[in-house]
């Protein structure tokens, strides 16, 4: 799928290149010896102290402006900017954190999203980009596109958010409590062994 994607004709970045599936922050080894940073290195959600590992299904540069972007593959859509901003989904923001302190400060970054494999529509409109980048960027959608304020406000949301998560693991705190109520569990793959009934719940408060 990776390697599909790359012969996708969208216009390259002036010098760009791209690497797919580089592991970040540690726990995986590789024989590779093409990637852009030292996988070994340690990359934490800002301002947490959390340290994080995983792997980023892409990276393009753009060596003339030095910029970085992250993607991450989907075969249709990503997740909502909605979600992206309210924590529930956190994986573009950790690859911008990995991004920022494995790049920085030799590029900038331009933000990331969500690579669309399927489909007609534009691959790259769902995400967290800097409008500052958007001749380099290709989004054209003006709800994923923020000023460096707004954009550094987002990140810093969600940072914020998943502390509140971790604090409260610390805390012993593990109520059953889907983000969405019945809409987070309508495409759960764990909901035949979930202690989470709705219904159940609801007698009880009648
Ligand atoms: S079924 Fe359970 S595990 Fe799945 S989303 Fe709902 S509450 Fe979470």
């Amino acid at each position: 799928m990776s390697a599909a994607a790359l012969r996708f004709s969208l216009d390259p970045m002036p010098g760009q290149k791209s690497w797919t599936e580089i592991p970040f922050g540690g726990g995986r080894e590789t024989k590779r010896n093409d990637l852009p940073w030292d996988i070994a290195k340690a990359v934490e959600i800002s301002g947490t102290g959390i340290r994080i590992q995983g792997q980023i299904d892409r990276v393009d540069v753009n060596k003339d402006e030095g910029l970085a972007i992250a993607y991450d593959y989907k075969l249709s859509k990503g997740a909502s900017l909605d979600d992206l901003k309210s924590g529930r989904q956190v994986q573009i923001p950790i690859y911008l954190a990995a991004l920022e302190q494995l790049f920085l400060p030799s590029f900038d970054l331009g933000g990331g999203g969500y690579y669309t494999l399927r489909g007609k529509g534009a691959r790259l409109n769902q995400g967290l980009y800097r409008a500052a980048f958007a001749d380099c960027t290709h989004i054209t959608s003006h709800i994923s596109k923020f000023d460096d304020v707004e954009w550094q406000r987002i990140r810093r949301d969600v940072a914020t958010r998943v502390w509140e998560f971790i604090d409260g693991m610390r805390g012993g705190h593990f109520r059953v409590k889907p983000s969405l109520g019945k809409h987070t569990c309508k495409f759960c793959d764990y909901s035949a062994v979930c202690r989470y009934d709705a219904y159940r719940i609801s007698r009880k408060k009648n």
